[in-house]
């Protein structure tokens, strides 16, 4: 076997049948599963390859970037080589406490980052792009990186290429070469022989990987792969995408920044004051000063923020993708959180998307089909009384099968004739397969066209009897906008004759059909028989029915090429019958649509489907009881600002099409909603991207509209949208906890700092002979920054969600992360924080306001053991500005396991020798424990005072106001 540019000749200049031996392909077959493991083995996957990956180390070193944290180790090396000269003490303690904080968080920096990376690399996974081939004679759906040469492939409307093929059957098979070529107008292909050298865009005989399917099917047999494709040659290799950046994060950026400035400063004046006041006595002592502004700063400024974010974006991204939701821009995480609207496909979103046909409606009578799923068992019933005596030539069906129940439903006749014409014709222009098993029988392909072949098996019409007397030979494939579906078929029985067989939305069918079928006659459609059979129409939609109408026409055979056919063949058809098929709701959508209502958020469906059939759905899933619908031909004569006043009110669209769900998408934007909308369709991915919340289907879907989507569901399924909006509430809500945690931790440490050498003397914060000492020592301030930033923040971006995520109303739009009562929240517990830690060390001390006996190390370790205790009772105010903390308490095991986790950490640095020369620490007693523990409780206890007054004032003031978590 040969790779093509091993042959002198490209691709496109050889014959299919050269290829195909050239390949030792199987046109029909495909290649069996072993060869294809095989070539795997020997070509490699078809992937292009990765740009260079960033060895561990340099993540890990890239961790020291920051200008404060190197000014921070040189400072300490600095003090390090003072140690060096003085020798004070046996080991440069501070130095080597300072070091190893700094380390440590260096390493929870790396580990978290490390693990945002790997989530974000499981989504690619998981939203990895697959292929349809034919292995084994199966056509069968894998990943596309496994694809081979010599693979023969089925790409369709909406398929994004896997691989550079070359066309061997086509159906009017159009792609939008733009990003291979730049070429923006689709191309149409063909499997017609080049002889000349052409360039890319003139190979109209070959697909090419990366490019799309606009409309039609095709096989092709796949001739390179990976970096061999045209599209590899250019790309070279896989382009490394650029992190995005999520507006939180930029927001929180920003936060971040003004912090620094302002810790900064207060940094500086701090400075200032000991230098002037305390006179510096050595450069030993104006380095210990100066590292403790930097390790202020270092400890005080978030700048890991955003970091943090990714991580809990990404997590939060992953659990989302557990509840079947791949999320595929993280700023959509975001958007879920204030979405008001979801507009929704009805066929498979909303319902299951598992089709049986339940009636066929003829011009002789009614046939009922019971049955479930896709298994051809079931019965077929007249239901109409009186069947006409025709004869039965309609040689394929099994007599036996329709006539189980002969007391009642007997199908003879007219009606016979009638029903296996339209099953027939449903059967053959359908290009679902029906497969059997381990499983049972299962559908590859469209669900509907499913559901009609099994009602033709169920009727007796036999595959092989079918195939034996209507070859196919061409097709006009379905499209939303058309609503229907022609093929082409050889006439076995009249060979100078091609047949027609037409099916799809009756209303769209009825305006191309002149005659309809009764018996083996046809009779003109009238307008009074064509508005009887649209009233029976409406008859099966008010049943829930999605019907089907089936027509045909018969064509002289040398009237045109089979393979040219145009919609002008779709006229002049002989009506045959409605079929109607049942789509059962699904069962979890009727409370995903109620939990969606309760949090306020408004359920719209935007359906192909018939008005009536997409109301009586509505109605039964909750959506919209008014009955109210809008069609698709309504919604085009509807001015904007009339449409923008319909949006407000109608929550159902039906028989639109993809650039009505654009109309309505903008009509919503221009109303203030934030729209997640879904669609499975090429020609959806407008409407996607415009949507602020583009929604796409993981398994009926085409490769454009997930593309095009933020967001892809793995189960089609309604109820996993509502899961990603719960989730993505939670998400933000988890940031806001570990902000309001974080924030205010921190400025309690900074204030602290600052007013403990401001107010050195009222606090009796000073040595005898008058030198100002600090409150915390720049170790301890590292250490304060490392137990609370790291496990207690951690496990609050991980809190489960309470129930009243989903009972409030969405986020408002432009609504800053930090709201002016998050605000209120920090500084409060901040300024508690601050005065509790001072009180303990005037407490402590001989002089001052409170009068003590201690020494000045035993004051800094009680207000460094305070402080951290504040922050670990602040863990607890943090999941809520106005609900209780006692609400759910226990509810997060991560919190309850990282609190006694902090604690021992802290014990062991009160109490371990090694530990205590570390970070200046001295034994403390129970006693003292017990001091500290009270004091820092207070900011429990006084935030749950404020709490209660806020919840008292706001119920007062009776204000819908949400409660804010
Ligand atoms: P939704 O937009 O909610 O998914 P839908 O799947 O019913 O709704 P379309 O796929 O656009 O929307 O189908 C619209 C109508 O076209 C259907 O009601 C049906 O009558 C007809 N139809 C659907 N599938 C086919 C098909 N494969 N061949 C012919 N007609 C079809």
């Amino acid at each position: 076997m040969h790779t093509s540019e091993q042959n002198k000749k490209d691709s496109y200049q050889q014959s299919i049948q050269e290829l195909v031996s050239a390949y030792e392909a199987d046109t029909r077959l495909g290649l069996s599963e072993t060869e294809a493991l095989a070539r795997l083995e020997r070509y490699g996957r078809n992937e292009l390859p990765a740009g260079k990956v960033i060895p561990r180390w340099q993540k890990f070193l890239a961790q020291f970037q920051n200008v404060l944290v190197i000014l921070l180790l040189i400072a300490t090396a600095i003090s390090a080589g003072l140690w060096l000269y003085e020798r004070e003490s046996a080991l440069p303690y501070e130095a080597i406490a300072i070091f190893a904080v700094v380390l440590l968080n260096a390493l929870m920096g790396y580990i978290q980052e490390s693990r945002a990376e790997e989530a974000v690399a499981a989504l690619r996974r998981m939203s990895a792009a697959r292929a349809k081939v034919v292995r084994d004679g199966v056509q069968r759906s894998v990943i596309a990186a496994e694809l081979v040469p010599g693979d023969i492939i089925l790409v369709e409307e909406g398929d994004t290429i896997p691989a550079d093929a070359r066309l061997i059957q086509t159906t009017a098979l159009q792609t939008s070469e733009a990003a291979l070529t730049g070429e923006s107008l689709p191309v149409s292909k063909d499997t017609g022989l080049i002889t000349e050298p052409s360039e890319l865009g003139d190979r109209h005989n070959m697909i090419f990987s990366g490019t799309t399917v606009t409309f039609g099917r095709a096989y092709a047999l796949v001739v390179a792969i990976g970096a061999q494709t045209q599209m590899g040659r250019i790309a070279g290799m896989l382009a490394m995408v650029p992190p995005e950046t999520t507006l939180l994060q930029k927001e929180l950026a920003h936060i971040g920044k003004l912090l620094g400035i302002i810790v900064m400063a207060i940094a500086i004046i701090m400075i200032t004051t000991i230098i002037l006041i305390g006179k510096v006595s050595s450069l030993a002592v104006l380095m210990d000063v100066l590292i403790l502004g930097v390790a202020l700063a270092v400890a005080a400024i978030p700048e890991g923020l955003p970091a943090v974010v990714t991580a809990v974006l990404a997590l939060g991204v992953q659990r989302m993708a557990c509840r079947n939701a791949i999320v595929r821009h993280l700023p959509a995480v975001e958007t879920l959180g204030s979405a008001t609207i979801i507009a929704s496909d009805k066929t498979g979103t909303l319902t299951k998307n598992e089709m049986t046909v339940r009636v066929v409606i003829t011009a002789s009578g009614r046939i009922e089909m019971t049955g479930t799923g896709y298994s051809p068992k079931g019965e077929v019933r007249s239901c109409s009384p009186g069947n006409n005596d025709y004869p039965d030539n309609f040689p394929q069906a099994d007599p036996g099968v329709m006539e189980e129940d002969k007391a009642s439903g007997r199908i003879e006749g007219a009606l016979r004739h009638e029903l296996e014409w339209a099953l027939a014709i449903a059967d053959r222009a359908s290009n679902a397969v029906l497969q059997h098993n381990a499983d049972g029988w299962r559908v590859e392909g469209d669900p509907t066209e499913g559901a009609l072949i099994v009602a033709a098996r169920k009727a007796g019409l036999e595959a092989d009897a079918l195939d034996a007397r209507f070859e196919r030979v061409g097709e006009l494939p379905f499209t939303s906008e058309r609503k229907l579906m022609t093929t082409l078929h050889a006439n076995k029985k009249k060979r100078e004759c091609l047949l027609v067989f037409t099916k799809g939305a009756p209303d769209a069918l009825l305006t191309r059909c002149s005659l309809e079928l009764v018996g083996e006659e046809t009779r003109a459609l009238t307008p009074e028989r064509r508005s009887e059979i649209l009233k029976l129409n409406e008859e099966l939609a008010a049943e829930a029915l999605r019907s089907l109408g089936v027509a045909f026409r018969s064509l002289p055979a040398d009237a045109f090429e089979a393979d040219r056919a145009d919609e002008s063949i779709e006229y002049n058809l002989v009506f045959v019958g409605l079929i109607g098929m049942l789509d059962p709701p699904r069962e979890e959508a009727k409370n995903a649509v109620s939990r969606a209502k309760a949090a306020g958020i408004r359920p719209i469906m935007i359906t192909g489907d018939h008005p009536v059939t997409a109301t009586v759905i509505a109605a039964q899933l909750g959506i919209a009881e008014d009955r109210r619908v809008v069609t698709g031909a309504k919604l085009e004569q509807l001015s904007d600002e009339e449409l923008d006043r319909t949006v407000k009110e109608v929550s159902v669209y039906a028989r639109v099409n993809p650039e009505h769900k654009l109309r309505i998408v903008k009509a919503l934007q221009r109303g203030g909603e934030v729209t997640a909308m879904t669609g499975d369709g090429v020609n959806d991915a407008p409407a996607l991207k415009t949507s602020d919340i583009g929604v796409a289907m993981g398994i009926t879907g085409t490769d454009v509209s997930r593309e095009a989507a933020d967001m892809v569901l793995t189960d089609d399924n309604f109820a996993s949208i509502v899961a990603a909006v719960e989730e993505g509430r939670t998400i933000f809500s988890n940031i806001r906890k570990f902000l309001r945690y974080l924030l205010s931790s921190n400025i309690g440490e900074v204030l602290v700092m600052f007013f403990g050498v401001l107010l050195a003397n009222i606090i009796g914060l000073q040595t005898e002979d008058g030198l100002i000492v600090l409150p915390l020592l720049a170790t301890q301030l590292l250490w304060i920054n490392f137990v609370t930033d790291g496990a207690p923040a951690l496990a609050l971006g991980v809190d489960p969600p309470g129930a009243h995520v989903m009972r409030r109303p969405p986020r408002a739009k432009g609504e800053r992360v930090i709201t002016p009562e998050m605000w209120f929240g920090i500084a409060f517990v901040g300024v508690i924080t601050a005065i509790g830690t001072l009180l303990v060390i005037d407490a402590c001390l001989p002089q001052g306001l409170i009068e003590g006996a201690g020494s000045i190390p035993y004051a800094q370790t009680m207000a460094f053991n305070t402080l951290v205790l504040f922050s670990l009772f602040n863990v607890l105010n943090a999941r809520s500005d106005k609900q209780s903390a006692f609400v759910g308490l226990f509810s997060n095991k991560w919190l309850w396991s990282a609190i006694p986790l902090s604690l021992l950490l802290q014990v062991a640095v009160i109490y371990v020798p090694f530990l205590q020369h570390a970070f200046s620490t001295v034994s403390l007693s129970l006693r003292d424990w017990l001091l500290c523990a009270g004091v820092a409780s207070s900011v429990l206890w006084l935030r749950e005072l404020s709490k209660l007054i806020y919840r008292a004032a706001s119920q007062a003031s009776r204000s819908p106001v949400a409660q804010q978590p």
